[in-house]
C-alpha cells in the first residue's frame, strides 16, 4: 500500500497527520525499502500506562495502520524485580481500549490478549551475547558498580577488559548457571573506553539477578540490560522503525553497534526519536505516579484524577478523544510542556458531539409551584442531543414540587443576574416560566423553600409559549428525582509545573481535587449505562463510575462545560 490511510483518529474526512517520522516512513514506503512497515510499542510492565504512553501508542499503531503495516505490543520485561503480571494485564487492557475501533488486520497484536514479551527472547539474546564474546566484543567484568561508573567517567580501561575469549565464555556460562551472587560480575560490551558518547564506553550487557520473573519464572538468574535486549527484540520481531523518546537518542549509536557487530542476516531495524509528552498540572512518570498510589494520596492507579490511561478512561474520556488529542499535538523533536487545556478541549469536543443531555441538580433547593395542581404529573419532551438529529427525545416528569440549583437563586442578586430572584422570572428548561413569590426560611435564617407561581401559558413548545425571559435553568421533579452520588474531580495539582525548580510534587496537591455530593437527577438516569456519556445540562459532562450498583448510580465528572481555570487566570 503506498498511500496513507486517510481515516485518522475518528473522522473519515480528516487528513492523515503528518510529521517528520511519518514523512520518513512515507519515503521508505515510496522506495519499497521494506516488504512491510513494522513498528512496536514496548512498555516496561513496572506500572500503569499514562497519557505519555498514549502518545506513543497512537504514533506506533497509527503508523502501522496508515501505512498498511503491523505494530507489536511488546512487554519490555528485562528487569524482574520491578515488574509484575498486574502491570502486564493493565497494559494490555489500556492498549486494547485505546486502539479499539482501530482493531483491524493491520495490528501486530496476535490477538488483543496476546502481546509479545522481550523475555521470550532470552534464549536468543543469550546466544547473541555468546556470539559477541566469541568475536572478542564482550567481556566479563568483576568491578563493582561504583568502580565501573568511575572508570567509565574517566575513560579508564577495566582491568578485566583483556580476558581471553575462553575465560569470558567460561565465566559467562557460569554466570548463567547461577554460580555467582548478584553483583559479583557483569557482561560488558568491548567498544571504546574513551568514546565521546559515554554509552559506548564498554556498556553493561548482562547483570546477575537471582529473582523470580513474572513471565520466565526461575529459569534465569542473568538478565540482559535494556540496551542489549531492545535492539535485539526489535530485530527478532522484524521491526523496521523503532520509535522512542528523545532521551534514547544518545543510545542510538549503541543500538546500531550491537546489531552491526553480530553480522545479522536480515534487514536491521532503525531507531527514531521524538519528544515525549509533558502536560501541565500533572506528572508523568510511572515511578512518581506509583508514589501517589502507594502513599494513598489517590485511590489507585485508575483514580480519575491521575493521567494514567485507566484513570482517564474511568473519568469518562473516550478513546476517540484521546486519539484526537494525540493527533492534534503532533510529533516533534523538541521537548516542551503541553497545556492541559489542549487535552480538555479535545475531551469537550468529543463529548459535546456524543453526550446524552440530562437534567440533574447538584446542590438542590426546593421550589413549590403554588398554582400548579397537587398530584399532577406532566411528561415534557426533552431533546437527547442537539448535536445529533437522530438522537431523539425523551419524557421528563414535571410536578408541583421541584429541585433547582441553589446557585440559580439569589436573594440579593448581583447586577446582570438573569436567574431566579425574589419577584423575578426564569424559564425552567423544557417547561414553564416561573416567578418567585416568597422565600421561606427556617429559624436559623437558611432558605428552605422558594414559593413560586408558574405561567401556565408559557410551556416550551406550546401554542402560547412566545413570551421570553432572559434566564433558563435546569430542574428535577422532587417526587421523581433519583439520588446519585456525584464525584466532582478537578486537577490534581494547583501548579502548572508541579516539579518546577526541584519542588516536591506532593507539596502542591490540589486539596479540592475531589468533592463528593449527592445530586437529584431526572429519573431516566436510573438506566444510565457505563458506555454512555452524559451532559448534565448547564453543568458538566459525566460518566457512570464502575463503583455503581443497581439503584445506586455514581457519576464521575469528566470535565466541566467551560474551563473554570481559564476564568480564574483572567481574574488574577
Ligand atoms: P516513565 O518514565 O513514565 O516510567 P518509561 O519511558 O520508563 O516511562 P516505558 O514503559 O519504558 O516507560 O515506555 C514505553 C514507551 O513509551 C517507550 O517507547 C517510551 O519512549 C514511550 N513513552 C514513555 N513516556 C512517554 C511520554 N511521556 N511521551 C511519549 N512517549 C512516552
Ligand atoms: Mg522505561
Amino acid at each position: 500500500m503506498s498511500t496513507p490511510n486517510t481515516d485518522t483518529a475518528n473522522n473519515a474526512a480528516a487528513p492523515a497527520p503528518s510529521d517528520f517520522i511519518r514523512e520518513i516512513v512515507a519515503q521508505h514506503v515510496a522506495e519499497a525499502r521494506y516488504p512491510q512497515i513494522h513498528t512496536r510499542f514496548p512498555p516496561e510492565p513496572n506500572g500503569y500506562l499514562h497519557i505519555g504512553h498514549a502518545k506513543s501508542i497512537c504514533l506506533n499503531f497509527g503508523i502501522a495502520r496508515e501505512f498498511g503495516g503491523v505494530c507489536n505490543l511488546r512487554m519490555d520485561d528485562t528487569n524482574p524485580t520491578k515488574e509484575d503480571i498486574e502491570y502486564v494485564e493493565s497494559i494490555q487492557a489500556d492498549v486494547s481500549w485505546l486502539i479499539a475501533g482501530w482493531a483491524d488486520k493491520h495490528l501486530g497484536l496476535k490477538a488483543a490478549s496476546e502481546p509479545f514479551f522481550a523475555s521470550d527472547y532470552f534464549d536468543q539474546i543469550y546466544e547473541f551475547a555468546i556470539m559477541l564474546i566469541k568475536k572478542g566484543k564482550a567481556f566479563v567484568c568483576d568491578m563493582t558498580p561504583d568502580q565501573t561508573d568511575d572508570y567509565r567517567r574517566n575513560a579508564k580501561e577495566s582491568p578485566f577488559r583483556n580476558r581471553s575469549v575462553e575465560e569470558n565464555l567460561d565465566l559467562f556460562t557460569r554466570m548463567k548457571a547461577g554460580e555467582f551472587p548478584d553483583g559479583k560480575c557483569v557482561l560488558r560490551a568491548r567498544i571504546d573506553v574513551a568514546a565521546p558518547n559515554i554509552w559506548l564506553r564498554d556498556p553493561l550487557l548482562y547483570r546477575i539477578r537471582h529473582a523470580e520473573h513474572h513471565h520466565t519464572g526461575a529459569k534465569w538468574c542473568i538478565y540482559p540490560m535494556y540496551d542489549f535486549a531492545h535492539c535485539l527484540s526489535d530485530y527478532l520481531e522484524g521491526i523496521t522503525h523503532s520509535i522512542c523518546t528523545l532521551e534514547f537518542e544518545v543510545h542510538r549509536p549503541l543500538y546500531d553497534w550491537i546489531l552491526a557487530s553480530l553480522d545479522l542476516p536480515r534487514t536491521l531495524p532503525h531507531q527514531y526519536e521524538f519528544a515525549r509528552l509533558s502536560l501541565s498540572y500533572t506528572i508523568m512518570s510511572k515511578r512518581k505516579l506509583m508514589e501517589l498510589v502507594t502513599e494513598k494520596l489517590v485511590t489507585g492507579w485508575d483514580d480519575p484524577r491521575l493521567p494514567t490511561i485507566s484513570g482517564i478512561r474511568r473519568r469518562g474520556v473516550t478513546p476517540e478523544a484521546l486519539r484526537a488529542f494525540a493527533y492534534h499535538i503532533g510529533i516533534t523533536k523538541y521537548n516542551g510542556v503541553t497545556d492541559v487545556a489542549v487535552l480538555e478541549h479535545a475531551i469537550r469536543e468529543d463529548l459535546n458531539a456524543r453526550a446524552q443531555r440530562r437534567l440533574a441538580v447538584l446542590r438542590p433547593i426546593k421550589v413549590v409551584l403554588t398554582n400548579y395542581p397537587e398530584g399532577q404529573t406532566e411528561q415534557l419532551s426533552a431533546i437527547n442531543n442537539p448535536q445529533d438529529e437522530a438522537g431523539g427525545t425523551r419524557q421528563i416528569p414535571f410536578t408541583r414540587e421541584l429541585w433547582i440549583e441553589r446557585e440559580d437563586f439569589a436573594e440579593v442578586p448581583p447586577p446582570k443576574f438573569f436567574r431566579l430572584k425574589p419577584g423575578g422570572e426564569v424559564r425552567l428548561k423544557y417547561a414553564y416560566i416561573i416567578k418567585c413569590e416568597e422565600v421561606v426560611k427556617d429559624a436559623a435564617g437558611n432558605i428552605t423553600e422558594l414559593r413560586c407561581t408558574a405561567d401556565l401559558d408559557s410551556k416550551t413548545g406550546g401554542a402560547t409559549s412566545a413570551r421570553k425571559v432572559k434566564g433558563t435553568i435546569h430542574w428535577a421533579s422532587a417526587a421523581h428525582a433519583i439520588d446519585a452520588e456525584v464525584r466532582l474531580y478537578d486537577r490534581l495539582f494547583t501548579e502548572a509545573e508541579p516539579e518546577k525548580d526541584g519542588r516536591d510534587f506532593k507539596t502542591v496537591l490540589n486539596p479540592h481535587s475531589l468533592e463528593v455530593i449527592t445530586a437529584k437527577c431526572e429519573p431516566s438516569l436510573r438506566d444510565a449505562t457505563p458506555d454512555a456519556r452524559y451532559q448534565f445540562e448547564r453543568l458538566a459532562y459525566f460518566a457512570l463510575d464502575k463503583d455503581s450498583a443497581p439503584g445506586k448510580p455514581i457519576f464521575n465528572r469528566t470535565i466541566t462545560l467551560k474551563d473554570a481555570w481559564a476564568k480564574e487566570a483572567q481574574k488574577a
